[in-house]
């Protein structure tokens, strides 16, 4: 059962990180949204921003946010790393008690992480956000449907359904997450898989406040294999079955032909002494091709993961940190790689 948590301190610190790539059009509605839902919070909060190589303004207004304001980080990476690469680089920056994500496009709305909070106060150490209605074209709609029934049956880890990464997690929590050592980071895979207590909390996700997707299909395909492979042998189990189903196939042929030689019975007209189909032998060679290939395409997923991961690169590449300290004084430049230590990161 968790236990219930004080608030009441004054040291207090939530931290929200949002990762921002090409952002320009909706960042000013998501600062000032983001100052409005916590700027009158009891306790003190911290905005974490990455920009993750953006291309348009978006750099530039982080930095200035950075500057007005001493509650706001901005962590600029190197180039573009990826969404889940983004994130990563924020909670490794994040200083708060408890930490929370949020998209920059105000799909998730900021005020849910005050609800958050309250469950937080409650003792839970994670509290998800899950999608109650999502405001998305149909196929979008059905593809996340299936996509996470289907992650669910497979994966080794109790994975809550229509959950993103819009969620609170308690420091220790989060400290846990930052010191898991893979490189290729599923967040929302990696916080169910690390346990402790958690919940949801259903809220309805709106549309995009301003600006374009930043996932295209293929980025969404890409993000969903890493949960698969990165999750779940189910892939290589069913390469496995594969391979019985079609040997016992084969076995049953065996016998049924030679049984038919044997007695010498015509089925479906067909007598023993006809030359089989032409057809029939082209779809089989076609078909098992098919499957060798696509097995070899599986095997070849967990290789590439493993290949990656050996490498031991960093997940993303900091160049610069920009913050402001309390007396007005820009913050010291910081250069760094990867997911430094804990103690660095609670500055
Ligand atoms: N994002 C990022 N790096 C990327 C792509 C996206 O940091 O390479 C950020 C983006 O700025 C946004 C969040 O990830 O804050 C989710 O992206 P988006 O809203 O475009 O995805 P969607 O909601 O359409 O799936
Ligand atoms: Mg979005």
């Amino acid at each position: 059962m968790p236990h219930p948590r004080s608030l009441d301190s004054d040291d207090f610190l939530l931290s929200v990180v949002v990762p921002c790539y090409n952002e320009q059009e909706v960042l000013p509605l998501t600062h000032a949204r983001l100052l409005e839902a916590f700027g009158a919070a009891p306790f003190r909060f911290q905005i974490v921003y990455v920009n993750d190589g953006s291309r348009d303004a978006t750099g530039a207004m982080l930095e200035e946010y950075a500057a007005a304001d001493t509650r706001v980080k901005a962590v600029i990476l190197s180039r573009n790393f990826g969404h889940q690469a983004a994130v990563s680089a924020g909670l490794a920056h994040a200083d708060g008690d408890a930490i929370g994500i949020i998209d920059a496009d105000l799909q998730d709305p900021p005020e849910v992480i005050l609800a958050m909070l309250d469950k937080w106060r409650a003792g839970y150490d994670v509290i998800y956000g899950v999608r109650r209605k999502r405001k998305e074209s149909l196929f979008k709609r059905t593809a996340y449907t299936l996509f996470y029934r289907i992650f669910r049956s497979v994966a080794e880890v109790d994975m809550p359904l229509d959950a993103g990464d819009f969620c609170l997690m308690d420091r220790h929590v989060l400290d846990v997450l930052n010191d898991l050592p893979e490189s290729e980071r599923y967040l929302r895979g990696l916080r169910a898989w690390v346990g402790f207590s958690q919940t949801a909390l259903e809220y309805e996700r709106a549309v995009r406040a301003a600006g374009v997707t930043k996932y295209p299909f293929r980025k969404l395909v890409k993000l969903a294999a890493d949960g698969i492979f990165s999750f779940s042998t189910a892939p290589l189990t069913l390469v496995f079955y594969a391979g019985l189903i079609t040997a016992a196939i084969a076995v049953a042929g065996l016998i049924f032909t030679f049984v038919q030689r044997v007695f010498d019975i015509t089925v479906f007209g067909v007598a023993p002494t006809d030359i089989p189909g032409f057809t029939a032998l082209a779809l089989m060679i076609l078909f098992l091709g098919a499957v060798q290939m696509l097995s070899v395409g599986i095997l070849g997923e967990y290789i590439g993961r493993i290949f990656v991961e050996v490498k031991r690169r960093p997940t993303y590449i900091v160049r610069t940190i920009e913050r402001t300290a309390e007396g007005g004084t820009a913050g010291p430049k910081v250069v760094e790689a990867g997911r430094e230590p804990q103690a660095e990161s609670r500055k």
